[in-house]
């Protein structure tokens, strides 16, 4: 018998395999036919190996790590934690804010049990989903009612789609804008089966652009935050407080979309064109929408606040149910907002607001640690302490520098893309960026528990 019949002969059968000490540990903790899978394919493969010469053992032992492999990728979840390295604190494609540890443990608590989502405790029958955050949401925003919805897209659909479908809203062309790609407010006011009434030009909308389009048809005055966005040099736009007189002087409701929906002061942090919900609210705006996970550092959720007369007209829409926000979401939201009630624990217990107004002298502690156990632990990469600049992300723009501390890697033996990749697609993936030839570690978008996690990765991207 030659060396091939020989090795042929030795390779295990699926059965064999399954009954092995391997076969039985992997069936404790995974499904059958993910283990079953596994054993065929890597069997087979071995097989081939064998017939082409490049095999020298088929036994049980040697093909469990390939099985063990298989199984695992088959058996993991899609959506799974990676490691923001990037500096964006408001990540859309990473999830955009991380939960508190409080509104997680409160979405828990909603999630695996039953609750009073729409039931009444005093008066023992059905009661409102939205009532449990209407209280918070007044009391936070100064508004005289408040709900939210599915996220802030549907928010300023049913808000149009409420009151006015059929009829003209009076909208800045300046502010016509596209945010993330799918929402644009050209689309949404079609959909609402509102009538766009675009005045002004690109850079520049005059108080008597507004009136000149006024007529018996408006429904309503939209503004919108232009968040991502900065038309730069001869520009003009009509502010809240000036269009807000002139809606209420022909009774017509003003709506402010705010997008990123900022409930706290972060100009002392260098973030300085987002308006504060608070203040569009005192100055009298009807409606105010804006999204739960962004500035606010809550879960995905649209918030409309405003006058109590058209919320409750808004309600009304059958639209609404079918942007309905869930229990998950709701119990996430309401943890938050209570977060919010004292301003100076939110800044430490939400992460987008503790990554936002971490002073800089602690970024930089944490980039220096990060930095000294790499190089101690690494010889082939060049590993610096860097300073560079960070983005708050979700359509709120930093007008100045906004400051942070880097790691800066740049590998002998690889090349600088590939670490980028072998990092992006490891156990836990780390998602960096690379500049000038080098990958860039932001340490304010990694939390103090992450480096442990985040050092071994790297540690594994370049051995
Ligand atoms: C982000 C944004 C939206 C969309 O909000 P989502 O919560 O992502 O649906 C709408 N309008 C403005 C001005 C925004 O910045």
């Amino acid at each position: 018998m030659n060396k091939k019949q020989e090795l042929l002969l030795s390779l295990p059968s699926v059965d064999e395999v399954l009954k092995s000490r391997h076969g039985q540990g992997w069936l404790e903790s995974c499904p059958r036919r993910y283990v079953l899978a596994a054993i065929r394919d890597v069997i087979d493969l071995r097989r081939k190996e064998i017939l082409d010469g490049t095999a020298g053992d088929a036994s049980i032992e040697d093909m469990a790590s390939d099985i063990e492999i298989k199984i695992q990728r088959a058996s993991r979840v899609s959506l799974r934690p990676v490691i923001n390295a990037t500096g964006i604190v408001i990540h859309t494609n990473l999830g955009r804010s991380a939960l508190s540890e409080g509104a997680a443990e409160n979405v828990k608590r909603i999630a695996t049990g039953y609750s009073n989502l729409e039931y009444d405790l005093d008066a023992g029958m059905r009661g409102k989903r939205y009532s449990h955050i209407k209280r918070l949401l007044r009391e936070i925003t100064g508004a005289e009612d408040g709900f939210a919805v599915n996220n802030n897209a549907a928010a300023v659909l049913l808000c149009l789609s409420s009151l006015a479908k059929g009829r003209e809203v009076i909208v800045s062309r300046g502010e016509l804008v596209e945010i993330g790609g799918s929402f644009r407010i050209p689309d949404v006011m079609a959909y609402s089966g509102a009538v766009l009434r675009e005045v002004g030009a690109t850079n520049k909308t005059h108080m008597h652009d507004y009136e000149d389009a006024f007529n018996d048809n408006t429904a309503m005055v939209l503004k919108v935050h232009q968040s991502n966005y900065r038309i730069i040099g001869f520009t003009e736009d009509v502010s809240i407080e000036r269009l807000i007189s002139f809606g209420h002087s022909r009774e017509i409701p003003v709506m402010y979309d705010l997008g990123s929906g900022c409930l706290m002061d972060l100009r002392p942090y260098n973030i300085h064109s987002e308006p504060l919900v608070q203040d569009i609210v005192r100055s009298g705006a009807d409606l105010v929408t804006f999204s739960g996970d962004k500035l606010l550092g809550g879960p995905q959720a649209g918030i409309i606040v405003g006058k109590k007369e058209l919320i409750e007209k808004i309600q009304k829409n059958p639209l609404t149910r079918a942007v309905r926000i869930d229990k998950l979401t709701l119990a996430a939201l309401e943890a938050v907002l209570m977060e919010y009630v004292d301003e100076d624990k939110a800044k430490k217990k939400i992460p987008t607001l503790r990554m936002l107004t971490e002073n800089r002298q602690d970024i930089k502690a944490r980039a220096k640690k990060i930095c000294a156990i790499l190089k101690r632990d690494i010889k082939d990469a060049a590993i610096d302490l860097r300073e560079d600049s960070s983005q708050a992300g979700g359509g709120a723009l930093p007008e100045k520098d906004f400051l942070t501390f880097v790691v800066s890697i740049r590998p002998e033996k690889i090349s600088v893309n590939d670490l980028e990749e072998r990092l992006r697609r490891g156990e836990v993936p780390i998602i960096s960026r690379i500049k000038d030839g080098c990958l860039l570690l932001d340490a304010r978008t990694i939390s103090p528990h992450e480096v442990p996690v985040l050092v071994k990765g790297i540690k594994a991207a370049l051995r």
